[in-house]
């Protein structure tokens, strides 16, 4: 049984998950980029990031998320139209980090709406497609020599600012998960491995108690 402490531990940091805010990366290769990306969406509470594999070239999730993998979901998606399209059809604005001339400054953003921020590659940044299908471009000023950061570092500095609104709106005071979403997600954290058991059985987790421990039925023995 999962210890009550850190079942008491699972309810809060999913308590404060952001579900309308998260992140596309567009053919971010290198593993140790997209684990810094993910292991900054698990400190800022998104709760799911979207990568496109356009290359197939892309990491299995076990290289790249050295554990913080457990705690954000990881959306992948054969092209860059498709994606933007789902969240765009969910009602995010999607804002590429993209060094263009339309660039606005990154602050002037309300990350408070949903909001999916896009990241580009190491070597190319963003494609023509996805700053086209974007609905703003977002630019972190640069003051010195070199003329861009390290694309986990883009993607935290914007990240922190969005968290840095949202605390402001007391948007992590409240719970933002849909009651189902965070029912599974919570057991599926207190136990894998019993809930890879469910799924492969295609059978609905039981019920948690107060303490978190397992609630059984006859109907819903592993
Ligand atoms: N040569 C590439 C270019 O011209 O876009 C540089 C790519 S940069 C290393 C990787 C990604 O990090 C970019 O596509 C962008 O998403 C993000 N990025 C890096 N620096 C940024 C900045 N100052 N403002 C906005 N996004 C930035």
């Amino acid at each position: 049984m999962v210890i009550p402490q850190r079942y008491k531990k699972l309810q809060q940091v999913l308590s404060k998950r952001q579900p309308d805010l998260t992140v596309i990366t567009e053919d971010v290769h290198k593993p140790h980029n997209l684990s810094a990306i993910i292991r900054t969406c698990d400190a800022v509470g998104v709760f799911a990031v979207n990568a496109v594999n356009s290359q197939s070239k892309m990491p299995t999730y076990s290289q790249v998320a050295q554990g913080s993998e457990k705690w954000v979901q990881l959306h992948t998606y054969p092209n860059i139209t498709d994606a933007i399209a789902n969240l765009q059809g969910s009602n995010f604005k999607v804002y590429a980090a993209h060094l263009s001339k339309e660039a606005i400054d990154y602050r002037k953003i309300d990350y408070t709406q949903p909001t999916a921020i896009l990241l580009g590659a190491e070597k190319y940044g963003v494609t023509q497609l996805a700053a086209d299908l974007s609905d703003g471009h977002i630019i972190i000023p640069m003051l010195g020599m070199v003329q861009s950061l390290n694309v986990s570092v883009a993607a935290a500095v914007v990240l922190f600012e969005a968290q840095r609104q949202r605390l402001a709106a007391g948007m992590y005071d409240r719970v933002s998960l849909d009651g189902d979403i965070f029912n599974k997600t919570l057991f599926e954290w207190a136990y894998p491995d019993i809930a890879a058991i469910y799924r492969q059985k295609g059978e609905a987790y039981p019920v948690l108690g107060e303490d978190g421990e397992i609630l059984l039925t006859k109907d819903n023995h592993p």
